[in-house]
């Protein structure tokens, strides 16, 4: 899932050079040319408004305003082609989160984008895309982000706890687990009951995913058996 940017300027070439730049870049991108237009889709919410501040029917202020008054998290950057400090000030001062002037090389929108994007988010784009990507093992598609299982088209339904410790079978495959370490990872330090839950949530899981192989180290824990 790629972030979506929303992206003010009523300047034609540099609104489709821009746009272009931000697609190229793996944004989902959503142009607008006037200000009223970019205020009335501000609940959709996008991850990133890049706005201009001179527009035909009203300034850029307006919509930074708007935009900060309906999440003050939504991160803003604004360009001015004025070139004053006071817009920086003012457009900062608002809430925005970073600011261009007006000519610049769409390049440098585009790293000011990613870094920005990256701080807020506190995301390395190739780790947010890696989580997102199914993870397919012994026959089965898993997502992370969706929480689900697939074997084919069939679901299969799990609880939570049953996904977290598959999980957590999966990210430490072919390695002996402990009791305690399974307890402490999926149930927490506060959990106080039986370890047996372990046992159960295990049989429950070999019941479910009979693909799997989780062998049983007697007086130890278990461990995940899986070849690629
Ligand atoms: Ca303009």
């Amino acid at each position: 899932m790629s972030m979506k940017i929303y992206l003010v300027e009523d300047e034609k070439s540099l609104n489709i050079l821009l746009e272009k730049y931000l697609q190229r870049e793996g944004y989902e991108v959503t142009t607008f040319s006037t200000g009223n237009s970019a205020i009335a889709r501000i609940k959709d919410m996008p991850d990133l408004w890049i706005l201009d501040i001179m527009l035909p029917d009203i300034d850029g202020y307006e919509i930074i305003k708007a935009i900060k008054n309906n999440n003050k998290n939504t991160p803003v950057i604004f360009m001015s082609a004025r070139n004053e400090e006071l817009d920086r000030v003012v457009g900062l001062e608002l809430g925005s989160d970073d600011y261009l002037s007006k000519p610049f090389l769409p390049r440098e929108l585009i790293i000011r984008t990613n870094k920005l994007l990256e701080r807020i988010y506190d995301i390395d784009k190739n780790i947010n895309l890696q989580a997102n990507v199914d993870l397919a093992i012994a026959g089965y598609n898993i997502s992370k982000k969706q929480r689900t299982v697939f074997l084919g088209s069939e679901e299969i339904i799990l609880t939570n706890k049953e996904f977290e410790l598959l999980n957590y079978f999966i990210e430490n495959k072919n390695n002996l687990v402990s009791r305690e370490q399974i307890l402490d990872t999926v149930w927490g330090d506060d959990y106080f009951g039986s370890d047996r839950v372990v046992d159960d949530t295990i049989r429950r899981i070999r019941k479910k995913l009979d693909k799997f192989t989780i062998d049983t180290i007697y007086g130890y824990g278990y461990k995940l058996v899986y070849k690629a």
